[in-house]
């Protein structure tokens, strides 16, 4: 049995492991079988990451990450959680494998997704003028025509902050009215950067080497047009991965995992949750390493408190000899 699982690798996974690893705990870090590093791979270059004035690529930035996980002694499996038992003193941690794994502390940092459109060029011009993140790329977009994609709050946020980069912005979105509260809708009809696209649905995005433009199909009469841009921010929604929980923790109305206040701790003793998937706000990489770190202090501060023979069995200390009386 392991003191410490921890499941995801993406920044608050991995600044877990660094300081349950320091903290001595030996962490088991299960990375996932194809997405180890999290989000950040997906990306080209990280200019707000503290400590990398000229910037770093994402995926430099989490296998730098990773290195200094293993190096204080985290075991870094590459495979999926498939389920988990969460309940009493000892965790069960089963991988897809088919191995189960035990342990006194699971620390969730699983991460959400974004939305995506299910389209042509999305996936292939990711990075490249189509982004799902306006506060980490708006910066690239300075005097640019860019649109973004949605009709909520968010899409408000995003077109709305845009305006400080971009020379113009449209939102494009799929009916007649907006989805996001009056105050956010009127704080964008007012920015005169912003022009609404409204009965259209972004049905291609074009470009070889990066976004060029997309084509839209209006909802109404089923015809398309292109639109000439030099970027297109995707703001529809974003899904925590919280399927492995669902029925053993309490999840918030955003659909995050719910933990006490400042702190990483579910409503089950034993069980931590850090990153993006508790975060329905923030969701930076340096809001996801914070309180990864939050989790692996909280993990330690529990196992300490928990009595001997338990820990016994997650650090193979040998049981202490029964204490006999003296003839
Ligand atoms: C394209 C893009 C660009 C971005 N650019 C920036 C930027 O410039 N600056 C910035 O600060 N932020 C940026 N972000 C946001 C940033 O990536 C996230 O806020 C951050 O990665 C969240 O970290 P996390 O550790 O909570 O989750 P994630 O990075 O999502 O990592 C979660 C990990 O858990 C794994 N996982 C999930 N379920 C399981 C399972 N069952 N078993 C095993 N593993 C599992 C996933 O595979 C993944 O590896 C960007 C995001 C995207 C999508």
């Amino acid at each position: 049995m392991r003191q410490v699982i921890i499941i995801g690798s993406g920044p608050a996974g991995y600044t877990a492991a660094i300081y349950a690893g320091r903290a001595g705990l030996k962490p088991l870090v299960v990375a996932s079988s194809v997405e180890a590093g999290g989000e950040l791979m997906k990306t080209t270059e990280i200019e707000n990451f503290p400590g990398f004035p000229e910037g770093l690529q994402g995926p430099d930035l989490m296998f730098k990450m990773q290195e200094q996980a293993e190096r204080f002694g985290a075991e870094v499996l590459l495979d999926d959680v498939v389920s988990v038992d969460l309940e009493g003193d000892v965790k069960r941690v089963t991988l897809g494998s088919g191995d189960v794994e035990e342990a006194l502390t699971v620390i969730f940092a699983t991460g959400s997704a974004y939305r995506k459109l299910g389209i042509e060029g999305e996936e292939r011009l990711s990075g490249r003028g189509v982004s799902w993140c306006a506060t980490c790329d708006g910066f690239f977009f300075k005097e640019k025509n860019i649109a973004v994609v949605g009709g909520g709050d968010s899409a408000m946020e995003e077109a709305t902050f845009l305006t400080r980069f971009a020379t113009k912005v449209y939102v494009i979105h799929r009916s007649e009215s907006l989805r996001a509260s009056k105050i956010m809708q009127q704080r964008a009809f007012d920015n005169d950067k912003i022009e609404f696209l409204y009965n259209k649905t972004v049905t291609e995005v074009v470009g070889d080497e990066k976004a060029t433009g997309v084509v839209l199909t209006d909802t109404v009469d089923g015809s398309t047009s292109t639109l000439d841009l030099d970027g297109l921010f995707i703001a529809i929604g974003n899904d925590p991965r919280v399927h492995l929980v669902h029925g053993q923790l309490d999840l918030t109305s955003a659909g995050t995992i719910a933990v006490d206040g400042r702190s990483s701790k579910t409503n089950l003793t034993g069980v931590f949750a850090a990153g993006d998937v508790i975060d329905d706000t923030y969701r930076q990489a340096i809001t996801a390493a914070g309180s990864g770190t939050v989790a692996a202090l909280d993990a330690e501060h529990y196992l300490a408190g928990l009595p001997k023979d338990l820990l016994d069995q997650a650090t193979g200390a040998a049981p202490a000899e029964p204490v006999t009386a003296s003839a």
